[in-house]
């Protein structure tokens, strides 16, 4: 190991490693006992030179460390088939009946700058840190070996690689893919694109919560607002609604969503138009002087993306947030449910809830909380990596 370099840490910045959280900042650096080039692997010490682990040193990046292991490892084929197995005896135990599903969460993983999601026999591949792109040949004979996939495609076109000097990377690494891939959810059929569609193709995160929000919608008028693909739209017409409106700005993922519901049986339940959800809720709940508003919703879904890029843009992001809230409730029955989802990090699940209740209170309304969501477990949360958590959720009754 004479040949591998350390990293030695400020006194105090020993602490968050030995808890579990895998990024070390340049501030927290004291010095490198040799000189290391971008991508490879240091060994990690804290200030009195007493071991912590191994990481990957990327000197371009704010993150200067990513730590793989608190042993001195070796990140080859055998570690990430290693890895890899772990995470995915993990999602077999919490979803033991799922085909499709994220089988490596980042960090969530011991993994920071891998994702790989299966969708049925497809893998995607996601990475996002020089020293795991480094490992990308290990990292795919790994997957090869462990799930002999139909094919194997990289979506590394996210903007954090550009933090860690890496171009974008997008496209075919094995096999073949020719049009959308047919996989399932829950028993529910969902066309996906997974060389162009948002993330890695679909929102695996709602998985299960698809199901949880489905579970209130027999008989219903339901309305689901950024719908993509269909997802809580589907799922709730799938368990009985009355019928399901869905609503995307996206001309081509309402396409996409129609012929979902056809797919599956379900298009004389489902309906679905291209619309800027401000606008619509807007239009539909402008009144006249001595009109009254008849609401017409029994649950209506709201999972907006994140409107938040950074710390900055909170204040603007709960505006949106409140705005939309406020209008779906003037369209909500009395007794009707709002399920209400917010994937931003940024923003606690303490604050998402004040603005909803704000919300409630313009409207004066109050409301009943029946349910509390999070991210499907195969995004599961490390409590000390608190990254790991961002998906959160609540079912509320409007009880007066
Ligand atoms: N509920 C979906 C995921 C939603 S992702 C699912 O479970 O799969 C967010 C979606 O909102 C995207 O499809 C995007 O096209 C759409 N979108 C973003 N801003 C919008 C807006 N202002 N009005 C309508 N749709 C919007």
């Amino acid at each position: 190991m004479a040949n591998i370099a350390s990293v030695l840490l400020k006194p105090g910045e020993a602490d968050r490693i030995i808890a579990g959280h895998p990024w070390i900042y340049k501030s927290s650096i004291v010095r490198l006992t040799q000189p290391v080039a971008d991508g490879n692997v240091v060994h990690v010490k804290d200030d009195r030179q007493r071991w912590l682990g191994t990481g990957f040193y990327n000197s371009r990046s704010k993150i200067a460390v990513r730590m793989i292991s608190p042993e001195p490892d070796t990140p080859n084929e055998a570690f990430f088939t290693q890895r890899i197995q772990t995470a995915l005896a993990l999602r077999k135990r919490l979803l033991p009946s799922a085909t499709s599903f994220r089988v490596v969460n980042a960090e969530s993983d011991f993994l920071s700058g891998l994702i790989v999601d299966k969708y049925e026999d497809v893998l995607v591949l996601q990475i996002s840190s020089l020293g795991m792109d480094r490992c990308k040949p290990d990292i795919i004979r790994a997957l090869q070996a462990l799930f002999q996939p139909r094919a194997l495609v990289e979506r590394s076109d996210v903007a954090s690689r550009k933090f860690e000097g890496l171009p974008e990377a997008n496209g075919l690494l094995a096999g073949e893919v020719t049009g959308p891939l047919a996989i399932r959810l829950n028993q529910i059929q969902f066309d996906v694109d997974v060389l162009g569609g948002h993330k890695t193709g679909l929102y695996l995160d709602q998985q299960v919560n698809y199901q949880a929000v489905a579970q209130f919608a027999k008989g219903a008028q339901v309305l689901d607002c950024f719908s993509f693909l269909g997802g809580f739209g589907l799922h709730a017409a799938k368990a009985g609604a009355a019928h399901v409106h869905m609503l995307d700005q996206s001309e081509e993922v309402v396409a996409a969503s129609l012929r979902n519901a056809q797919a599956n049986g379900l298009a004389s339940q489902c309906s679905a138009e291209a619309a800027n959800v401000f606008d619509w809720l807007k239009a539909q709940t402008k009144v006249g002087p001595h009109e009254k508003l008849v609401p017409k919703f029994d649950l209506i879904v709201l999972d907006p993306p994140s409107f938040t890029r950074n710390r900055a843009s909170v204040p603007d992001a709960l505006r949106g947030y409140k705005e939309i809230h406020l209008r779906a409730l003037k369209l909500l029955k009395p007794g009707g449910l709002l399920a209400t989802f917010c994937c931003s990090h940024h923003v606690s699940t303490e604050l998402f809830q004040d603005v909803i209740l704000a919300a409630a209170f313009d409207a004066r309304k109050v409301l009943r909380r029946v349910a509390l969501y999070s991210q499907s477990p195969d995004h599961p949360v490390i409590p000390c990596i608190p990254e790991t958590e961002y998906l959160k959720g609540f079912a509320l009754e409007l009880a007066r």
